[in-house]
């Protein structure tokens, strides 16, 4: 029954409408309790019945989370391209009540710019409230709500997480709260293509992928940097140009050569006159291959005319006085033609003998004067 009053209407419960009987009330009472007690029997899958059992038997049955359900803040990243779609715009941050985020917005390498990511995401969760502000004001639809519970632990520092521990693909979020990201999806992924054009090398990218990538760069530049050498040993080089089939001895003696020069290589200067520094083994090899290729020479082709003396230009001299002095006893002697011949023939080149020969022939051409005259 309802009674309009100066401050409204009022509700009149008239209880003694239907009067009981005595002992009525009890029996109502006690089939109340044991509709409860039977119900605890049923196994209650459907909350919208108020009999039943709700519980379940944790940890090993758990009861499925409302895609709503908010419990800490996670990042998201593209499982196709591995890039993260935070592009640390501070929003979250500046909104976090307790002030539990901290973000460090990422820089191009070589022009020094901001780029749309972040290099490092802190989230305090010892202190995080699970508000889900951060994920509301989300423009990128980056952080989103876990719905993960069991974080509990002793050590409170472990609680401060970090990006790499923050990161969760989209597959995943999808698993949990499928409705709610096809709501955004269409809107997110088109701003992240943009973000993606802004991002160079492998900024932007879900921190474990950064290291697989880093180390699988390592691997690849240790692989380039040993082809050359394989190749230069087991392929022949192709020669530039139609060189002379060297011997085996010849290219051991080269092989020996250029040893040594590549060993002397970066020590101090030697003077030019220095003999190459060659192992013995080397040494050897040049020598043996010197006296076979001596050898090989030999007999192949017709050796050169033997190239006349040079004569110094003080011997010269003194050969050419001693031809003048010897013509000039000749002259003397021309009465005695043998000692003449003789004297020619007899030259000496230096001048000494020169003098000589013709003091010789003078004698010579005399001694014959006086046995013609004697005759
Ligand atoms: S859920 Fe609330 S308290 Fe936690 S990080 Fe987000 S904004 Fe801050
Ligand atoms: S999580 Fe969202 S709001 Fe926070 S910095 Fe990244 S893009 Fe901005």
């Amino acid at each position: 029954m309802t009674t309009e009053t100066q401050h409204g209407s009022v509700i009149v419960m008239d209880r003694r409408r239907g009067k009981l009987r005595a002992g009525q009330g009890l029996l109502q009472g006690l089939r109340v309790v044991w509709d409860h007690w039977a119900g605890s029997f049923r196994k209650n899958d459907n909350f919208s019945k108020i009999h039943g059992t709700f519980t379940v038997e944790y940890p090993e049955e758990r009861l499925p989370m409302p895609q709503a359900y908010r419990n800490m803040p996670v990042l998201l990243f593209d499982d196709e391209s591995g890039h993260e779609l935070c592009t640390g715009c501070y929003q979250c941050q500046r909104i976090c009540p307790p002030q539990v985020i901290h973000i460090t917005q990422a820089k191009d390498p070589v022009t020094g710019k901001m780029v749309p990511a972040a290099t490092e995401f802190i989230i305090e969760y010892d202190a995080c409230m699970s508000c889900g502000f951060c994920a509301e004001v989300c423009p990128f639809d980056s952080i989103k709500m876990d719905h993960v519970y069991e974080l509990s632990t002793a050590n409170r520092a472990s609680l401060t997480m970090r990006k790499a521990q923050l990161n969760r693909s989209i597959s995943y979020y999808t698993g949990i709260a499928p409705g709610l990201w096809a709501e955004v999806q269409a809107g997110a992924m088109k701003k992240l293509q943009g973000s993606i054009k802004r991002r160079p090398d492998v900024i932007g990218l879900a921190a474990s992928l950064t290291e697989k990538i880093k180390a699988r760069r390592l691997e690849l530049a240790a692989a380039a940097a040993a082809a050359p050498a394989a190749a230069a040993v087991s392929a022949p080089a192709a020669p530039a140009a139609p060189a002379a089939k060297l011997t085996p001895e010849e290219k051991a003696a080269k092989l020996a050569a250029m040893k040594a020069a590549n060993a002397n290589k970066g020590a101090a200067p030697a003077p030019a006159e220095a003999p190459v520094a060659l192992s013995p083994a080397d040494a050897k090899a040049a020598k043996l291959a010197a006296i076979k290729a001596a050898n090989a020479n030999k007999g192949a082709a017709p050796a050169p005319a033997e190239a006349p003396v040079a004569l110094s230009p003080a011997d010269a001299k003194a050969a050419k006085l001693a031809a003048i002095k010897a013509a000039n006893a000749a002259k003397q002697a021309e009465a005695a033609p043998v000692s003449v011949e003789t004297a020619v023939a007899t030259a000496p080149l230096d001048a000494k003998a020169a003098r000589l020969a013709a003091i010789k022939a003078a004698n010579a051409a005399k001694l014959a004067a006086e046995q013609g005259n004697n005759e």
